[in-house]
């Protein structure tokens, strides 16, 4: 590659690596947050997608085979291949570093090096261009096995499904329609119970004192909320009260100014 050549090979790998990242986002697209869609750095999209399910930037090997015995796998495997994924340790080991040739060299660096390094940037661009061919060449493409439970949301009524690792039985989940949070808790016997976070208050408005419950995402500090009951409007805030020394609630002392003991 002629040196001149080197800045644009450079440009290309780059958007190589992130055009990559974006079909493997493709591939979680049931599950992707709406804001990840916006996200066009590699690196932040793929930590979305880790979030998602630790397994996203692993390779992985494809076998089937016929179990002999119901639920025992098959001792004779047919190899369907492997995937070669373009991982988080790569993205952080190139992307950015490929990023300072696309600029003009500072003149601190001009005064360092002369000329940018540009020999560096050919053992790396060498390196990431084998790496994309792996990637490229793998028989098998965008692997994405899970479990996943499904339920309605109860704030907006509409259907999402998360996915469940094998090793939790406690997670946290988010609608990606209305952001109700949930918290799953997976059971025994591998069934899935959708608790909402939601949490009792009570309506401040003195001739009522109805408890309704609010969902934890509504917690806020100055959201606004209506009371089923009176219909009055309530907004949370934060509070300063008197207390004791013990920590418990201060209260007026009842009996009247004149027998009070000054203290
Ligand atoms: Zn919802
Ligand atoms: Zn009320």
């Amino acid at each position: 590659m002629a040196p001149e050549h080197l800045r644009y090979a450079a440009l290309d790998v780059r958007m190589a690596m992130e055009a990559l990242t974006y079909e493997r986002a493709h591939s979680y697209r049931k599950e992707l947050p709406e804001s990840a869609y916006e996200t066009w750095q590699p690196r932040k999209l793929m930590q979305v997608l880790l979030d998602i399910d630790p397994n996203a930037d692993r390779d992985s090997s494809l076998r089937i085979g016929r179990e002999q015995t119901y639920g025992v796998p098959a001792t004779e495997m047919q190899d369907l291949g492997h995937e070669t994924v373009l991982n988080m340790g790569k993205l952080k080991e190139h992307y950015n570093a490929l990023g300072s040739y696309l600029h003009m060299p500072t003149l601190k660096q001009l005064q360092a090096d002369g000329d940018m390094s540009l020999g560096k940037l050919r053992t790396r661009v060498d390196e990431i261009i084998a790496y994309v061919d792996a990637v490229l060449s793998s028989p098998i493409f965008t692997i994405n096995f899970g479990t996943f439970s499904t339920a309605p949301c109860s704030r907006c009524g509409k259907g999402f499904r998360w996915r469940i690792p094998r090793d939790k039985d406690r997670l946290h989940a988010v609608c990606r329609e209305c952001d109700a949070p949930y918290e799953l808790i997976v059971t025994e016997d591998r069934q899935v119970r959708w608790e909402p976070k939601q949490h009792p208050i009570k309506c401040a408005h003195p001739e009522c004192g109805e408890i309704s419950f609010l969902w934890e995402d509504q917690f806020e500090i100055g959201s606004i909320w209506i009371c089923g009951a009176c219909v009055g409007h309530n907004q949370i805030v934060r509070m300063n009260r008197p207390i004791n020394e013990d920590g418990t609630p201060w209260q007026p002392d009842p009996s009247p100014p004149s027998e009070r003991t000054r203290t």
